[in-house]
């Protein structure tokens, strides 16, 4: 009989090394699959990049990757074997059949290629332009070896119950809990595994808590919503059962249906009871009446804003007459329910619309009104409006849109001239951008200065007033007005610049006035005071007036793109697309504009709203706000749940038949 003294099979005698936690940590360089080194993908050439426009021939160069000059021969080769292999370079791409296509990719024999090309130019990814070059064009695409677990086969083929840790880590939350609370183990093992399965049960109990059942185990961190990645936080701190702490949370209700922040509220109040310190900045009405002691800052925003308004208990808030929180709190003010929905006989219609958890999911959305969609975290509403009908949609209006959802059919495009999706990412490309370069104000600004008779008497021109060209701007600082300090061991340090006192300008340039303000006192103006300062300029009072309208007044003409909120960056890009002159017969997506907003500052968003469809515009509106969606003309409601329990279309009509829906949940919270 044969001894060893490492693990083997009994039978063939394989032996294996003893198993250890590391072994199913794809953290771990003894556990990562050795193919994909534990990224659970692999990068390859992606065809969607590489052919961005189907429509054109590969004559007319639709294989894009083959416009590099320093491609020429690549390019030439590929030619060759399109004619020797019987491709047509003269018929659009997607007429192209799809052995054909299998052949541009894979190549054959002798030519083996674009997979060819791109192992050519792997090998030589030591050059900065190659990797740049590749990155433009390969996708990550699911490791064959580990099917995208990131294990090695061994730890892969390793059962808990019956289930691999691939499987285990593919289930949502929820599910996981109800497999490991249902599970059957024999005493003997229990004595090992008993405490480890109490531990996960407790911490998969904290994560349905604060509202995220539907996340599955193997999901990334940064594909979690901000919202997510915080309640991910508050979960592990209650894990972590600390006492005597001050928590400090930003909007912790951002991304939550009404139903989920009682839920949330409650675990708030549990952090609070094990003797903690809870700060919550907020706009929810709801939280904000359930805390015990309030802190209102006002009256308004930005340069009007600053003051304390109230301090005290929350009880006694209803006392204090200058609180505007107080007012809506007491229903004495509030947002209206318009009187009359829009309707509308001119739709979109998308049928068979399927991505993550949508299946074949058919619905419209009707022009010239404002849908909005609502539904719990994850039912699937993003992946139906941005991946299904924007990706598709632009697609149709020839621009790109990486991996949108299946359709089966998209009708009624014919009615819109363009689709804009309006995110809360900052305004501009540099952090030089500012309210007033974005609008084209300072345009203006720069060519009434240039114009003053000091200016040319020294000879300066608009491009002189411009802080993103050499010339009129500082030179150290190069019209930031500010220097970074590399502090070792410590974040950077930002001071103000030592050439220009932060004024981003030479002297010269900051000597010249106009109605005694030169450019820095300018660009330091509010967009409110700015208007009485450019009186006769209607091109300037036009855009300013813009601004104004969307609740903008109070930012700085100069104020940095990096300073401002994402609502307020959100709420300057709609102000943009309301200056284009031939602004109608357009569609406006806007996810959760909501975000950061006062209950007082929902009123501006509402006007600005009107003012896009008082200009034959159509919005949706992915929202939790209850305040907001009261007002839409038509709801599309998703769910029931998150994850696998959604996708499906409980619901849809005006907030009065969603109300009277018994299968709508967003039904149960509108107070009309
Ligand atoms: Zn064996
Ligand atoms: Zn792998
Ligand atoms: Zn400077």
């Amino acid at each position: 009989r044969t001894f060893k003294k490492e693990f083997c099979c009994p039978e063939c005698f394989k032996e294996f090394k003893r198993l250890s936690p590391n072994k199913f940590s794809f953290n771990s360089p003894d556990g990562a699959c050795s193919e994909c080194k534990g990224f659970g993908n692999i990068l390859f050439p992606d065809l969607d990049l590489i052919v961005p426009d189907k429509r054109k021939s590969i004559k007319d160069g639709c294989l894009s990757i083959f416009q590099r000059p320093s491609l020429s021969y690549e390019k030439r080769k590929f030619i060759d074997f399109c004619s020797t292999s019987g491709i047509d370079i003269n018929v659009p791409y997607k007429k192209l059949p799809e052995n054909k296509i299998s052949l541009i990719l894979n190549g054959d024999l002798k030519y083996k290629g674009l997979k060819g090309l791109f192992k050519r130019l792997e090998a030589k990814a030591y050059k900065m332009h190659i990797r740049v070059l590749l990155s433009k064009f390969r996708s990550p695409f699911e490791c064959k070896n580990c099917e995208g677990s990131r294990l090695n086969t061994l730890a892969s083929k390793v059962r808990f119950g019956d289930k691999t840790i691939k499987e285990l880590s593919s289930f949502c939350i929820s599910d996981l809990l109800k497999f490991l609370s249902n599970i059957k183990i024999k005493k003997r093992d229990l004595e090992i595994i008993d405490e480890p399965i109490k531990q996960s049960i407790s911490r998969l109990n904290y994560l349905v808590e604060v509202g995220l059942e539907y996340l599955t185990l193997a999901r990334l961190t940064r594909t979690l919503s901000g919202g997510e990645a915080q309640r991910v936080n508050l979960a592990q701190q209650l894990g972590s059962r600390l006492t005597d702490t001050l928590y400090v949370l930003d909007e912790p209700s951002i991304g939550l249906h009404p139903r989920d922040i009682e839920r949330l509220f409650k675990t708030i109040q549990d952090l609070r009871d094990l003797d903690n310190t809870i700060i919550v900045i907020e706009h929810d009405l709801d939280i904000i009446a359930k805390s015990d002691w309030i802190i209102e800052l006002g009256p308004k925003s930005g340069e009007n804003g600053g003051q304390l308004i109230y301090c005290g208990a929350t009880k006694n808030l209803k006392k204090n007459i200058n609180s505007i929180t107080s007012k809506y709190l007491t229903g004495d003010l509030n947002i209206h329910v318009p009187q009359k929905r829009r309707s509308s006989s001119q739709k979109l219609k998308i049928q068979g619309a399927s991505k993550h958890n949508l299946q074949k999911v058919t619905f419209e959305i009707l022009l010239n009104c404002i849908t909005y969609i609502t539904g719990v975290s994850g039912s699937g509403k993003s992946t139906l409006i941005k991946d299904c009908l924007y990706g598709n949609a632009i697609r149709e209006f020839g621009q790109s849109y990486e991996n949108p959802g299946n359709i089966s059919s998209i009708s009624g495009l014919e009615n819109l001239n363009e689709i804009i999706m309006i995110t809360q990412e900052p305004i501009g490309t540099s952090s030089r951008s500012n309210p007033a370069s974005y609008m084209k104000i300072y345009d203006e600004i720069r060519m009434i200065m240039s114009k003053s008779p000091d200016a040319k008497k020294l000879n300066l021109r608009p491009g002189d007033f411009s802080f993103n060209t050499d010339g009129g701007r500082c030179d150290e600082c190069k019209g930031v007005g500010k220097k970074r300090i590399e502090m070792q061991f410590l974040s950077d340090l930002e001071v103000d610049c030592d050439s220009c006192n932060g004024k981003k300008f030479k002297d010269n340039v900051l000597g010249i006035k106009y109605k005694e303000k030169n450019i820095d006192n300018i660009l330091n103006l509010t967009i409110a005071e700015a208007k009485r300062f450019f009186e006769n300029n209607k091109k300037i009072i036009d855009r300013l007036d813009i601004l104004i309208s969307v609740g903008l007044g109070y930012l700085r003409l100069g104020q940095s793109s990096s300073t401002l909120s994402g609502g307020e960056s959100q709420r300057i890009k709609m102000a943009k697309c309301l200056l284009a002159k031939n602004s109608s017969g357009v569609l406006y997506i806007l996810d959760e504009p909501s975000i950061g907003l006062h209950v007082d500052d929902l009123r501006n968003l509402l006007n600005t709203f009107e003012l896009i469809m008082e200009r034959k515009n159509s919005i949706i509106i992915i929202e939790h706000n209850i305040e907001l969606i009261k007002t839409a003309d038509y709801i599309i409601d998703m769910g029931p749940g998150g994850g696998k329990n959604g996708g499906r279309i409980l619901a849809t009509g005006t907030p009065e038949e969603i109300k009277k829906s018994k299968s709508s949940i967003i039904g149960n919270y509108l107070n009309l």
